[in-house]
């Protein structure tokens, strides 16, 4: 099938809201994905953070078929064990009590928000400027980029915004209806935003002193993906509310929102498909390579690396692990040049954003320097 009968299948078919970039990929193995002229690329980008473990990883791809032969889906009427030992692997590499699981991102922070409102009685949840949640309403509603928010207005009331990194903003901001706050430990869609070194420290003992949950988003961040299995791990804290998903399945969905000190009562929250036997067979798949591959070191140790380098070349960067931005004059535009040398990035306006799989080894990343 060649590209412009694809491009005339979407156009014909499916809902407009996607912006694509001109390639239409068929396969995938270890860092490499493969478009339908057999072409080859140097996966930068994980899916947006996704596939920590590349592409057609052994690990993912035993689980996928041994579970799929015993197991899809019976629902949550049901006890299951691998939702059960997702849940117990969870809670021992996070520090966290409790784990809720979800199908994505956007629906950890909707589990996240139900919890926080319903067990403080409070209302209001403060967020960061720049900000990314997710998109459905009440993610989108703690979401900051305008033109996400500004068609689908009146979103959830009682949502605020504080500076981040600006721990005076977000005291202003407190108050007797607040519930929670909630932030990223890194901006992830806003560009790559590292907060000085003190700051969640000091948004968890703020949070502590006016008795308010402190919900950390590290759907982005997390599992490895920062040089530590929690970005919230260097801080020495522990949230209340724990956001996971994107890397939490290397491309299956899955994410989860844990908790410490508070649950649900029964009845509170749910889903048809949540924390079905595949994708929790899958998801711990997942999390046991990263840990038994020590993938997070390797994150740090090629992330430095790349940081080095590409200081070294005079670019203007910042990162953490393997969540690097690089500043460009035109994001869109260098995005397209390096597809045409054959490696997939994204960017955020004019930031490059460089999310390789964590399975990275310095021979890629060399190959991804010498094409930049
Ligand atoms: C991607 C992302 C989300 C939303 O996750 P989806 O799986 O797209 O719903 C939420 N928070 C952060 C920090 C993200 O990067």
């Amino acid at each position: 099938m060649d590209f412009s009968e694809i491009k005339r299948m979407e156009e014909l078919f499916y809902s407009n809201t996607f912006t694509r970039l001109p390639i239409a990929l068929k396969r995938g193995d270890g860092m490499y994905l493969y478009d339908f002229d057999g072409n080859r690329y140097l996966d930068m980008f994980a899916g947006i953070a996704v596939n920590c473990l590349g592409h057609s990883h052994p690990a993912v791809l035993k689980a996928l078929v041994e579970q799929s032969r015993k197991l899809l889906h019976v629902s949550n009427w049901f006890y299951t064990l691998p939702q059960l030992e997702l849940a117990k692997l969870l809670v021992e590499i996070t520090g966290m009590e409790k784990a809720f699981l979800t199908n994505s991102g956007s629906e950890a922070v909707e589990a996240a928000i139900k919890l926080a409102r319903a067990r403080t009685g409070r209302k209001e949840i403060i967020a960061m400027e720049n900000a990314f949640h997710g998109r459905t309403l009440g993610a989108l509603s703690l979401t900051w980029e305008k033109k996400y928010r500004e068609p689908f207005k009146p979103l959830v009331p009682a949502m605020r915004f504080a500076r981040y990194d600006d721990i005076d903003s977000l005291e202003d901001k407190i108050n007797k209806n607040t519930a929670a706050v909630i932030l990223e430990p890194v901006l992830g869609e806003a560009g790559v935003i590292i907060p000085g070194k003190d700051y969640l420290k000091a948004v968890r003992d703020l949070t502590l002193d006016r008795g308010v949950l402190l919900i950390v988003d590290e759907v982005q961040t997390g599992f490895g993906r920062t040089g530590e299995l929690f970005a919230f791990q260097k801080s020495g804290i522990k949230p209340d509310i724990l956001c996971l998903a994107k890397g939490l399945g290397s491309g299956f969905p899955v994410g989860a929102m844990l908790s410490s000190g508070i649950d649900f009562k029964p009845g509170e929250h749910g889903g048809t498909f949540i924390g079905n036997p595949l994708a929790c067979e899958v998801a711990k798949a997942v999390v046991e390579t990263i840990i038994r591959d020590e993938l997070h070191i390797n994150a740090r140790k090629v992330g430095s690396y790349l940081k080095k380098e590409l200081g070294d070349k005079g670019f203007e960067v910042r990162g953490e692990g393997l969540m690097i931005g690089v500043e460009t004059e035109d994001g869109k535009r260098k995005v397209l040049e390096l597809i045409e040398r054959s490696v997939l990035t994204i960017h955020s306006s004019n930031t490059l954003r460089v999310l390789p799989p964590l399975i990275i080894e310095k021979k890629h990343a060399d190959e991804f320097l010498q094409k930049l």
